[in-house]
């Protein structure tokens, strides 16, 4: 069958990102989507007509499912710039995970605002890519895993307000999307599948976890690699996707999963990321593709350029231009030892492929998924 011409693609970020933001020593605090955005004007790709400044969701819009008190709370604690006691720990903020730091409160409310602005764009039938939402720990009554609100949520609400029926939920992230999960638990409109590393954090989404309706989850092991990401792709996501026959996709697709990760041990690619994204996509033609962790700034700038420049149908050039490897040289980053930075990280938007053979556990967890 012919593919047909791939819906527009529009790039939602904005400059708040690019203030210092989570401290110093918070994985968070490195460059990420403001060097996504920097790396692909320096290729040509961000023209003006593709590109959305994101919007702060209000106040009433945040309590669409985050609570009132915990909302206010967060507020205070944001223009005080500190918390009581008891309010860090009904509410998990001021703490080590998810600290205080000028501007929080904005940052958070503009990651809403944004899946928002992502949903109404995939309505008109377009696919819009907002790095900085992914926020999928979020809980409604506290913070959780540098996660304040969770915008996958927001994203999945507005499809649904929009008369979508059925959204279908992906979870590429080195860690299990239990705050999206959760939300959409006993609502049979929104099936979420999550592929995440085993035993790490926050230890839910085993394989026999099915939510309350419609939930899969396909726990992985270390080493995790790209033909093994394939093997689960057609044996088990894309099957189950089609079969869910989506009207829309919502995918959170965080860069921990790739190999050079501090904060996670799978060694995916990034072209294997992009392919899988590229799969997802296919089954509907209103797609949001949001960011997610990662915690490596030079493989989550080159990965997530290079998603973008694959949704909005560029070329991946085999070498970069030099202005964007003096950029990559510059970046800095406390959890990667200097010499583990590859130099391919500097010339390269790809990564090689890391093809190798489909253990066991892998194509045993397919068959769990799919029993
Ligand atoms: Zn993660």
């Amino acid at each position: 069958m012919p593919r047909s011409a791939p819906p527009q693609a529009v790039f939602i970020c904005s400059d708040v990102y690019r203030k210092q933001a989570f401290g110093k020593n918070h994985p968070l605090s490195i460059l990420r989507v403001a060097g996504v955005m920097d790396l692909c004007r320096m290729l040509g790709w961000l023209d003006e007509d593709c590109y959305l400044e994101s919007p702060r969701a209000d106040t009433p819009a945040l309590l669409r499912f985050h609570d009132p008190d915990y909302v206010e709370a967060l507020k205070r604690a944001d223009s005080k710039g500190s918390v009581e006691r008891e309010v860090r720990q009904k509410y998990r903020i001021g703490t080590m995970e998810n600290p205080l730091f000028p501007g929080l409160f904005r940052r958070a409310s503009t990651a809403v605002g944004g899946s928002i602005l992502a949903a109404e764009q995939a309505l008109l039938g377009r696919t819009a890519f907002h790095p900085s939402g992914g926020t999928h720990h979020g809980r409604p009554d506290r913070a959780s895993g540098f996660c304040y609100f969770n915008d996958p949520v927001f994203a999945i609400l507005t499809l649904l307000d929009g008369g979508i029926e059925r959204v279908l939920y992906v979870d590429l992230d080195a860690h299990h999307g239990d705050g999206v999960q959760d939300a959409f638990a006993s609502d049979d409109r929104v099936f979420t599948i999550s592929v995440h590393e085993e035993k790490r954090w926050p230890h839910s989404g085993l394989v026999d976890d099915r939510a309350v309706v419609a939930a899969r989850n396909l726990p992985v092991p270390r080493g995790f690699n790209d033909t093994e990401l394939e093997y689960l792709m057609n044996h088990a996501v894309l099957p189950l996707s089609r079969a869910f026959a989506p009207q829309a996709v919502v995918l959170t697709c965080g860069t921990d999963a790739l190999d050079g990760d501090p904060l996670s041990r799978l060694k995916l690619s990034n072209q294997a990321l992009w392919r899988a994204v590229e799969s997802l996509l296919e089954l509907t033609g209103r797609n949001i593709v949001l960011g997610g962790g990662g915690y490596n700034p030079w493989t989550l700038i080159r990965c997530w350029t290079g998603l973008w420049g694959r949704l909005s149908g560029r070329v991946i050039p085999e070498v970069l231009p030099l202005a964007a490897q003096t950029y990559l040289q510059a970046l800095e980053c406390d959890l990667v030892d200097e010499d583990d930075i590859r130099a391919d990280w500097i010339t390269t938007l790809a990564d090689r492929p890391t093809h190798r053979p489909v253990r066991d556990e892998i194509k045993r967890c397919a068959e769990a998924v799919m029993a």
